[in-house]
């Protein structure tokens, strides 16, 4: 047995919710946003089906996440978002820098000259997020440095709001106030109009105005809206443009069943203690496979169809659920971790909520530690 979940990425799903991008943004142009492995669901799949779907470029964060696709035989532009480091990568595979220092723009050009070509880079700014960008007095300066340099052409200009939820627009609104008059002072200095792009799904599903040239989804793309961070699942969840088909099954099958007596404690710590005479499934599944400590007494799975709750500590490999109601149950059964199961479905935004994060974390801790497998 191998360790760890079955991740079963459906690309139906990838597409439809690419479609729907589409359908809102309409004739803009969507960089699908694949890093940390496409939030977990294998980089190199998904982006072939994004490519497919009429996307006009990837984004990755790291270098080698670029090189990986591009080993993969993927020829479309790939923008790396984070990467400085490896200069040379930059020529050799033909990616898109972003660049976010002087520094950085200046090694490239050194190369680009040595090379006796000209590469193509956008130019982050930061208009709010405080993590990567040029920012301060000296950024309109800055960027006139850059375009001056030899060697790189600036063909973009890039941003990041930093309400990932957009709950509140009132931040992103100064934001793209800023961005619209960083790209006037920058088109102007340049002749030309330069290609902008800022929003991420948030923007996509709440805030027309920030489109521009190119939207930048990324977890809309993998089927969950970024609006349900923090969302209570009693609450009702606010109503989407379009609706979205999360991508990620993660689930195993039962290692073994156990009938123990009523008083029995279950897992470190005897956190649980059966009050019945009960039927324990153990799941070869734990934290170690991206299934966190904090589901302890404090999640559900499904099995045949129906939830049952983890009982007592997530182990590192090993979890334990409480079986008793579920009629018929056998070792072979299957048990959904995440995703649907007849009626029944277990969200990413369910297990974010249980476990004080956000969907992002949920699907790239299980799906980057599972084995992956593709519904076409
Ligand atoms: C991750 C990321 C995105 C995508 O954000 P989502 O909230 O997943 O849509 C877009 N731009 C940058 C720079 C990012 O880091």
């Amino acid at each position: 047995m191998n360790r760890g979940a079955i991740a079963e990425v459906n690309l139906s799903a990838i597409a439809h919710n690419f479609r729907a991008v589409r359908k809102i943004v309409k004739n803009r142009q969507i960089i699908a946003v694949v890093k940390a492995d496409a939030y977990g669901h294998g980089a190199v799949k998904v982006s072939k089906k994004f490519i497919k779907e009429g996307a006009s470029c990837l984004a990755v964060a790291f270098i080698d996440e670029a090189v990986k696709l591009r080993d993969a035989g993927i020829t479309a532009p790939i923008i790396v978002l984070f990467d400085r480091k490896e200069v040379r990568e930059f020529f050799d595979f033909k990616l898109i820098p972003v660049i976010y220092t002087i520094d950085g723009a200046l090694s490239l050009s050194t190369e680009a000259k040595k090379r006796n070509t000209v590469l193509q880079i956008h130019v982050k700014v930061d208009t709010g997020m405080g993590r990567i960008g040029l920012s301060s007095n000296s950024l309109i300066d800055d960027l006139e440095k850059i375009a001056k340099m030899d060697g790189v052409e600036i063909t973009g200009l890039l941003s990041h709001f930093s309400d990932a939820d957009l709950t509140d627009k009132s931040f992103a609104a100064l934001q793209l106030e800023r961005f619209n008059k960083i790209r006037e002072a920058v088109s102007k200095n340049l002749n030309r109009k330069i290609f902008s792009h800022i929003a991420n799904s948030a923007a996509v599903l709440t805030f027309k105005e920030a489109y521009l040239d190119a939207v930048r989804p990324g977890i809309m793309l993998y089927g969950y809206s970024p609006l349900c961070e923090n969302s209570n699942p009693s609450q009702s969840p606010r109503i989407l443009p379009v609706t979205l088909m999360p991508a990620m099954k993660i689930k195993t099958k039962l290692l073994c069943i156990r009938n123990v007596s009523s008083g029995s404690p279950v897992s470190y710590g005897r956190s649980f203690i059966t009050r019945r005479q009960s039927r324990i499934g153990v799941i070869p599944v734990g934290y170690a496979d991206g299934y966190n400590r904090l589901f302890s007494n404090n999640a559900e799975v499904l099995i045949r169809g129906r939830r049952v709750p983890v009982v007592g500590r997530v182990c590192m490999d090993l979890t334990m659920i409480d079986v008793t109601d579920i009629r018929n149950v056998r070792e072979d059964d299957e048990v959904i971790m995440l995703g649907q199961q007849g009626k029944e479905s277990i969200t990413a935004c369910e297990l974010a909520y249980r476990s004080h994060t956000i969907p992002y974390e949920i699907l790239t801790s299980l799906g980057s530690r599972s084995r992956k497998i593709y519904r076409y």
